[in-house]
């Protein structure tokens, strides 16, 4: 089966059959919260230790152990609330979802059912469309059961009780752009406001994919479930797939192809999604309400000190370096890649670097000079040497050279450009006197440039930089050549 996009829009044409289909997709996505200790109890979060070595008796749920709630995990929930818009619940708890699976050790897992600290807010897309959460809420990530050991699962328990916070939308996305819109914004403002890396290698980032076909303006078809997608890519792949499964499955009208909700997976190699299982209904979780950890009340001065530390949202500092500082679109896209990058540009402009300058400079030489370079200088410095070359007063090639002897060994700009008389020459005469000096016996070129030839001066400007030993700006000389050659 092969659909066809109709353009500009987000419906299907089935060439054989000539319906026309829609799909419903809403996503729930886990995100890792920044937090250095586990959500309830003093291990440490760190990817990559040796196995089970970020152990206690709590998150491998020794009988009579307790946990004690991590209050930076729940200021980061409450942060990642607020940055999405959504309402924070004045009183909430946590219940128990009961399942049984090998890395779950208490079999269960501490989570949100009836009241998640958050509910409503949203992403807006470029298209101007609002993709509406449901709820955000506070949760345990569970271990890791490793199945490639020959005849063994291997279970790491380092990840179990790990602070996640799970954010799910209404069904309002359309296609897969849109969802792959959606994630990249979701990513992006909570990397901004400090609540996760949301390092998707290291499985900081995981979505859930429920998608469904329709007709248009009919109710919602029966969705499926495509769990644990760790890349945006194939978060759009297994959308594609669906689509074009479900739409075959519907018009063949073959009972055994018959739709159900179930849970799949994707395939990476195959590209291809495939059935899990029959999707758990909440009745099967068993939900209770967690008796070990007390209702939780959120004053509203606590949430107030959150709001205070969102930082602006990166669209937000995007739109406003473009009209401000009159920054290309696609610079402030590169420059807000990270909220830490973005604080390092606006801190060298505040120390009085040209916006633009700046911009292209850390863009094209800093943050291609050395994987490192940003956190080998000083937003100061790199003002420093901006604003030396805006102003004419260092050349582009010499500027990378200063660049990287401060990289190398910290010297200050204005030192290396003094120690290496770096330096251009600004001074009038000085310049005229190269000048004067490139045109002696040159009559036929001073000639063509009087006929009208302007370029002809080109000739003249390599033998005039030469005798300037590279420290005039070529700009300068040629107006200067061209003026010289005009008063003769
Ligand atoms: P479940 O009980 O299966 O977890 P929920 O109602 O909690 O289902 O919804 C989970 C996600 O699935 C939400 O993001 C929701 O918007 C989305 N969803 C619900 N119904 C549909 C549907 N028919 N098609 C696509 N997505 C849906
Ligand atoms: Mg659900
Ligand atoms: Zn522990």
């Amino acid at each position: 089966m092969n659909l066809v996009r109709q353009a500009n829009t987000t419906t299907w044409l089935s060439p054989h059959t000539g319906q026309v289909w829609e799909l419903v997709i809403g996503l729930e996505v886990h995100c890792q919260l920044a937090t250095r200790s586990k959500l309830f109890c003093g291990c440490a979060v760190e990817f990559g230790a040796a196995p089970n070595t970020r152990v206690c008796a709590v998150c491998s749920a020794q009988p009579g152990s307790l946990p004690v709630l991590n209050g930076e995990a729940l200021r980061l929930a409450v942060r990642a609330g607020l940055a999405l818009g959504c309402s924070i619940a004045a009183r909430t708890h946590f219940d128990r979802k009961h399942y049984f699976y090998c890395d779950l050790p208490k079999g269960y897992q501490i989570s949100q059912a009836t009241r998640p600290f958050c509910t409503g807010g949203g992403v807006r897309l470029r298209s101007g469309k609002l993709v509406r959460l449901q709820r955000i809420h506070l949760e345990e990530d569970a271990g890791k059961a490793i199945h490639d050991r020959g005849p063994w699962t291997l279970v790491d328990l380092n990840r179990a009780g790990v602070p996640l916070i799970e954010s799910v939308t209404e069904a309002d996305l359309s296609a897969p752009e849109e969802a792959v819109e959606y994630l990249t914004a979701l990513k992006e403002m909570l990397q901004h406001a400090g609540v996760s890396a949301c390092d998707m290698e290291k499985g900081e980032l995981r979505c859930d994919v429920n998608v469904s076909v329709r007709k248009p303006g009919a109710g919602y078809g029966t969705k499926v479930e495509i769990k644990n997608l760790n890349s945006f890519r194939f978060v759009a792949a297994a959308i594609e797939y669906e689509l074009q499964r479900q739409v075959a499955a519907l018009e063949s009208g073959d009972p055994a192809q018959r739709l159900v909700q179930e849970t799949r997976l994707w395939d990476t190699e195959q590209g291809v999604t495939r059935s899990m299982r029959t999707k758990e209904g909440a009745a099967d979780y068993r939900y209770m309400p967690e008796p070990d950890l007390p209702e939780l009340q959120l004053p509203a001065s606590f949430v107030e000190r959150e709001r205070s530390m969102l930082g602006e949202p990166p669209a937000e500092r995007r739109a406003r370096w473009q009209q401000q500082w009159h920054l290309a679109a696609k610079d402030a896209e590169a420059l807000t890649h990270t909220r830490e990058l973005a604080d390092w540009f606006e801190a060298a402009v505040r120390a009085g670097a040209p916006p633009k300058e700046c911009a292209s400079f850390l863009l094209n030489e800093v943050l291609t000079a050395q994987p490192d370079s940003l956190s080998l200088l000083l937003p100061r410095q790199v003002a420093a040497l901006v604003t030396m070359v805006a102003a004419g007063e260092v050349s582009h090639a010499s500027a990378r050279s200063v660049l990287r002897v401060t990289l190398a060994e910290g010297t200050e700009p204005e030192v290396v450009v003094q120690q290496q008389g770096l330096r251009m020459v600004l001074d009038t005469r000085q310049i005229e006197a190269w000048c004067r000096q490139a045109l002696v016996g040159r009559e036929a070129i001073i000639a063509d440039v009087k006929a009208g030839k302007v370029a002809a001066v080109n000739a003249l400007l390599g033998p005039a930089l030469k005798l300037a030993a590279g420290k005039a700006n070529a700009a300068v000389v040629r107006e200067t050549l061209l003026r010289l050659i005009a008063e003769s």
